[in-house]
Order: structure tokens, then C-alpha cells, then sequence
């Protein structure tokens, strides 16, 4: 493991937020490791008749405050420091919106793009039954993440239920709406990274009206973020794709409408733009709502925006996040500004348990109000202890999993 390996930047992270909350080198202890493990080799059988074998992995981090939630990555660098490291974040991130989770992440390393429909299914299947003696409603809650959606998701519901002898919707987040979804989960992740644009605006004083942003990733995350942003009165100046960056389209949705039908950007009338220009633009706000690691040591010098809202979970490295810091730039840290996602995840799964669904007005109303209050509490801190709203957020998230901690006990 290299000292830039995510796993390490997630525990910088923590060991520092226990001297900043004073807490003792037995939280150390507790904190820093996961509590379940697992590693699966996924036997998948190629439309061809061959054989291939894949990684898979499932880490519960934290089961204190309730069943361990995260979501499942499909993608080649996945592998057991990244998830442990995602798993991390979602412990903290869980904690910090307050709702009754631990925190768990699970993947394949695996290129999705490599596989048909059939094949994608059959993966997923497998996984789903290697690692299905640790999920469940009760004990660890998947959801979709990079290179998964709501397909799998149903696959995986399905392939739990027959397991079970009945239909269990509550295992996973993330479904169908005919399986027991939630209206406004797909968008969620999307609507909470532009309420938390929209407040930093507000902190740095800065008109909602015209304000300008660019978004690197146009996926779940990336697009839903843009639709929201524009509904709000901002003007989306860029989005990028793993191909490239492009500039210039005359709304999000033609954009979308040309990406749908083309799976490209090259929108006629457009610029393209390489992703580092991207990084680069004058823009009110920057978005990167990709991959790990877009704002680094090298990039980040580079970076004009004066607000950045961290769409993807891990995009600034420690030493991109000192830069940007030295500069005045405001950044919304992650297990903050994409906390819409679990939020709705969290609405879906007392759907399930009540077999009574909410409108589309509700879950907005009620994602936003748990936000609202998140953001409330990091700014209050961030003020007090005068620290960043990175720094800010972990030490409410990892202060109420140590208190959980501290109130429950160690068995024996
Ligand atoms: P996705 O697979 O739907 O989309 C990823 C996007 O990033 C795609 O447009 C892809 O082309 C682009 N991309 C990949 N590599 C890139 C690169 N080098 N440069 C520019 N663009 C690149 O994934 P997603 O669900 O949108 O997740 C994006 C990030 O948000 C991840 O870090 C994920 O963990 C995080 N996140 C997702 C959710 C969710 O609900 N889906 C919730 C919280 C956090």
C-alpha cells in the first residue's frame, strides 16, 4: 500500500479528526478498523461458454448506529483498500445526516462496458449470492454506485428474495419503482449536491441567479446535478465525460437528448474541451462528480473556481485539498454535498418496511429538510471551531459513531 493509497487518505483523515474532538487512542483503536471483511471470487460464464474469474468484495465498517448501507462499484481499479476506504466514508457520511446507519461500500473489478446484458446479470447474481450471508434489511443495505444502476439492483433484490422464499425489497436501495422504489431516489444525489452549491453561494455571498458552474462527470451524479442546478437559475458552462470535457450546448437537456441517442458529447455547435481545461475554467463553482482523485497536487493550482462541491466521493487528495484551502476555496466536502443519495436511500428503505409509499413532494421535503440541517451543523462548527467544512463535517460524523461507541459498550 502506497502512502497515497485511499485507505491511507481516509485514515489521515480520521486520526486527525479524533486529536481535533480530543477523543482517546482506544477510539483510535475502534475507529480506524472494519468490523467485516469479506473477499468472493465471482465465477462468471461469458456468452461465448468461457470461464472468467472476478474479484469481488463486501466491507461492513461500522455496524454501531444501525445496518451497515453503501453502495456496490462495478469498475477495474475496484479493489479491498478502495472499498474499505469508500466504507469509511459512508459510516461518516451516515452519521453526519444523522440517519440510523453504519457504513459499507461492496464492488467487482470489473469493466461493465466488457459485458452484455445477460453477462452483467449473471455477474451480478453470483456476487449477490457469494455475499448474501451478510446482507439483508436488517444487517447491510446495498445500493448502485459506479458502473451500477437501478438493474442491478433489481437483480440483486431478486436473486436475495428467491434465497429467502419471499420477496424482500428492503435488502437493496436503488430498485425499480415497481419493485418497491422510491420516487425521486435517481435524481436524489443530484438535488442534495445542488442545495449544497446553492448554500455555499449563499455563504460566499455570491447571486444564485447566473451563477456559473462546471461539472466533470456526466452520470447519475454529474447529470442530475446539472438539471438541478439550471432549475435553480445557474448556468451550467461545462460537463465532461471520461472522453473529454465540452462547452457551449444551449441547455443541459439537449445535451442529455444528443447523449442519449449518440453516447457521446459531441453535440453539434459545441467545444470540446479536454478534462483538465475543464478543472480549469473561471467558473463561480466546480463540480467534480466523477472518480477519486480529479483535484490533486497538479490540478488543483490550476483551479478558479471559488466554491467547490465535491459530487463524487474522494475527488480532492490531501494535498489538492491544502492548495485549495490556501487559495480561499470554499470546498463542500463530500460525505456533505452527495449525501442526498443515502438520504433517499434511507426514505426508500422505511418505504419497504412500512409497505406505504410517499409522493414525490414528500421525499423532496423531507431530503431537503435533513440536508438543510446537516449543512446547518457543519457551517455552525466550521464557524465555532473555526476549521474547514471538511474537517467540520467529519468531526460530527466521527464524534457520533464514537458516542454511539462510547454508549454501547465493548462486548465482553
Ligand atoms: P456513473 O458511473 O453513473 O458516472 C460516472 C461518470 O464519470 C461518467 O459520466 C463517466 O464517463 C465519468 N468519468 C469517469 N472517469 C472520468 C474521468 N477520468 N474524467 C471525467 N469523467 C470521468 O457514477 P455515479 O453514480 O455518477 O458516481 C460518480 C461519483 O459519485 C462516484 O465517486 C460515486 O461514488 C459518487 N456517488 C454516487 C452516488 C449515487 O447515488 N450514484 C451517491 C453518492 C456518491
Amino acid at each position: 500500500m502506497t502512502m497515497e493509497s485511499p485507505l491511507n487518505t481516509a485514515l489521515a483523515q480520521l486520526r486527525g479528526t479524533i486529536d481535533k474532538l480530543g477523543l482517546s487512542e482506544n477510539d483510535w483503536q475502534t475507529l480506524s478498523t472494519p468490523r467485516r471483511v469479506m473477499q468472493v471470487a465471482v465465477p462468471l460464464r461469458r456468452d461465448n461458454g468461457d470461464v472468467e474469474m472476478y474479484d469481488g468484495y463486501r466491507v461492513q465498517y461500522s455496524t454501531t448506529r444501525g445496518p451497515s448501507k453503501g453502495g456496490v462499484r462495478y469498475h477495474p481499479d475496484v479493489d479491498l483498500d478502495e472499498t474499505i476506504s469508500l466504507a469509511m466514508l459512508m459510516t461518516w457520511k451516515c452519521a453526519l445526516t444523522n440517519l440510523p446507519y453504519g457504513g459499507a461500500k461492496g464492488g467487482i473489478a470489473v469493466d461493465p462496458s466488457t459485458l452484455s446484458a445477460t453477462e452483467n446479470e449473471r455477474l451480478t447474481r453470483r456476487y449477490t449470492s457469494e455475499i448474501l450471508p451478510i446482507i439483508g434489511p436488517e444487517r447491510d443495505i446495498p445500493a448502485p454506485d459506479v458502473g451500477t444502476d437501478e438493474r442491478n439492483m433489481a437483480w440483486m433484490m431478486d436473486t436475495y428474495s428467491v434465497n429467502a422464499g419471499f420477496s424482500v425489497p428492503g435488502v437493496v436501495t436503488g430498485k425499480p419503482i415497481v419493485l418497491g422504489g422510491s420516487l425521486g431516489r435517481t435524481s436524489a444525489t443530484g438535488d442534495g449536491v445542488a442545495i449544497a452549491t446553492r448554500e455555499a453561494l449563499r455563504v460566499r455571498g455570491i447571486d444564485i441567479n447566473g451563477a456559473t458552474v462546471a461539472i466533470q462527470g456526466f452520470g447519475k451524479v454529474g447529470y442530475w446535478t446539472a438539471i438541478a442546478l439550471e432549475s435553480m437559475g445557474m448556468k451550467v458552462v461545462a460537463v465532461s465525460d471520461v472522453h473529454g470535457a465540452v462547452t457551449g450546448f444551449p441547455s443541459v437537456s439537449a445535451l442529455w437528448d444528443h447523449f442519449l441517442a449518440n453516447r457521446n458529447l459531441d453535440l453539434p455547435g459545441t467545444d470540446r474541451l479536454t478534462n483538465e481545461e475543464l478543472l480549469h475554467l473561471e467558473v463561480d463553482v466546480l463540480i467534480p462528480a466523477a472518480l477519486a482523485d480529479a483535484i490533486t497536487e497538479s490540478t488543483a493550482p490550476g483551479v478558479k473556481a471559488k466554491i467547490v462541491v465535491e459530487g463524487a466521493n474522494g475527488p480532492t487528495t490531501p494535498q489538492g485539498d491544502q492548495i485549495l484551502q490556501d487559495k480561499g476555496v470554499l470546498v463542500v466536502p463530500d460525505i456533505l454535498a452527495n449525501s442526498g443519495g443515502v438520504i433517499v436511500s434511507y426514505f426508500e428503505w422505511v418505504q419497504d418496511k412500512q409497505n406505504y409509499f410517499w409522493s414525490a413532494g414528500e421525499v423532496k421535503e423531507n431530503l431537503s429538510s435533513i440536508l438543510m440541517k446537516a449543512i446547518r451543523e457543519v457551517e455552525e462548527v466550521s464557524t465555532s471551531k473555526k476549521v474547514t467544512w471538511r474537517d467540520s463535517a467529519l468531526m460530527i460524523g466521527v464524534g457520533r459513531v464514537a458516542e454511539a461507541h462510547h454508549l454501547r459498550g465493548l462486548y465482553p
